[in-house]
């Protein structure tokens, strides 16, 4: 007993009533959640729980439910977040999102599946023939394929195979930082690729490469400048002018663009540049293909087989859960990523219109207005999407940004931008709910209404 009133007259000691931790953990609901997040989790809970009533902050007789309220909903930290930037591929919040095809493949998978199995004859079968097959028939002009990890495991894999200790022959113009301070030109040199820097930063002709090439010549690297854009007094030589030198050529198209999208006039696609010529292509998986993270390596099938076959490849293997999400990717129809970009004006302005109605029923000072998206991630650079946000006060960033799940919008010229363009047609309740929470623990902490 904790219980302990003999001193009669005096004012009890509140902290003498705090429930003991094996007490405590006897609660029906703490015994249940004890099973779900494992016993340390709980019994964190608790002590976080009996140090605030040993504060002062909660009576004794709540620490049970204090601990319930505290408890983690999940095991996990990762959660779901709502993309209010309008940016389409955004790197820090996990590039491109998965279709509802890709999502239930992911959960097929993730048990015992048959990603190496033939049930027919019963005996081993191909690692990922069923997404080998789709990721084909998107891509006809590609004779073989390959899927590793991301797209730089695929770059890296493609010079350890044909450039190790060789030349790979560069564009000075090409030799572009893709995120993070990572360069291609060093992954080349990390994967045993020997830099041969050809051009200016603004200029690089033809002539250039055909002095480069030689004995020691591995590949020609041709590198998508996916990220930026350079303007004026400049020149880069096409995939078709190089695939008439006498030497391979290794394409990096960074983005993933399958087959040429009219929206995207001078992002380039995988179709195009292998029928220009290029005997080799890699690109992403979470960029403008819309699926999960890999790298794609696409091309002539004595090159693609060489890179299966060599010891690295087992290195860079993608998992069962990346091959499933990929292939569903691949069959269906669109992608979030693709219909984002795509995203009808007229709905974007209809669902503005609303939300920002709700909002205003609710006192808050909201609006709908044109809002200018990006692609994002690498790719299209410069590209403007027109599109439609819902503007509402700054004050209501942080509020949005730490609840749950936090709604990441953009803060311009003193108000909070949310672009509806990357957010799912579903979530325009959900931005409703957390500014109601927001105004709501707003109006309790009594500080000033946000009209
Ligand atoms: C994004 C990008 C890469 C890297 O691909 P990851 O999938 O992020 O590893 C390489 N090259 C180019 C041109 C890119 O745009």
């Amino acid at each position: 007993m904790t219980l302990d009133q003999r001193d009669e007259g005096k004012p009890p000691d509140r902290r003498r009533l705090i429930p003991r931790t094996d007490h405590v953990l006897e609660d029906d609901r703490l015994a249940a959640a004890r099973v779900r997040l494992g016993p340390d989790a709980v019994r964190r809970a608790v002590h976080a729980a009996q140090e605030r009533a040993r504060a002062g902050h909660i009576p004794p007789e709540s620490v049970a439910d204090a601990a319930v309220a505290a408890l983690p909903s999940k095991l996990w930290t990762l959660r779901k977040v709502i993309n209010a930037t309008g940016v389409v591929l955004h790197t820090n919040l996990g590039r491109a999102p998965l279709s509802r095809a890709a999502v239930d493949a992911l959960v097929d998978a993730s048990g015992y599946t048959d990603v190496e199995f033939d049930a027919l004859t019963g005996e081993r079968g191909r690692r990922g023939a069923g997404m080998l097959e789709a990721l084909l028939s998107r891509v006809p002009d590609a004779e073989d394929g390959h899927v590793v990890n991301n797209g730089a495991a695929a770059l890296a894999l493609a010079v350890a195979a044909f450039a190790s200790g060789r030349e790979v022959v560069i564009s000075r113009g090409e030799m572009v930082e893709i995120g993070d301070g990572f360069r291609i030109p060093e992954l080349v040199a990390a994967a045993g690729g020997r830099l041969k820097e050809i051009g200016t930063t603004n200029r690089t002709h033809i002539s250039d490469y055909a002095q480069a090439i030689g004995g020691a010549t591995g590949f020609v690297l041709k590198v998508h400048t996916s990220n930026f854009r350079v303007e004026g007094f400049t020149a880069s030589v096409p995939i078709n002018e190089l695939a008439g030198l006498d030497v391979t050529v290794v394409a990096d198209i960074g983005s993933g663009l399958l087959a040429h999208d009219p929206l995207l006039p001078s992002e380039p696609d995988v179709g195009s540049w292998l029928r220009d010529g290029a005997d080799l292509v890699t690109a992403s998986g979470d960029k403008l293909l819309g699926g999960p993270q890999a790298g794609l390596l696409l091309g002539k099938h004595h090159l693609v087989h060489k890179v299966r076959r060599h010891p690295l490849a087992r290195a860079m293997r993608v998992d069962k859960l990346t091959i499933a999400a990929l292939e569903a990717t691949l069959r269906a129809p669109s992608s979030p990523t693709r219909d984002a970009i795509h995203a009808s004006d007229e709905l974007l302005q209809e669902r503005a219109s609303t939300l920002a109605d709700t909002l205003v029923a609710r006192g808050v000072d909201a609006a709908p207005i044109p809002s200018t998206g990006r692609v994002g991630g690498g790719s299209a650079p410069g590209l403007a999407l027109g599109g439609w946000a819902v503007q509402v006060p700054e004050q209501l960033a942080t509020p949005l940004r730490t609840g749950d799940p936090p709604i990441i919008g953009r803060i311009e010229k003193g108000v909070l931008i949310l672009d509806l363009r990357c957010v799912d047609a579903d979530d325009d309740r959900e931005i409703v709910r957390a500014v109601e929470t927001a105004l709501s623990s707003r109006a309790s902490s009594d500080s000033p209404a946000c009209t």
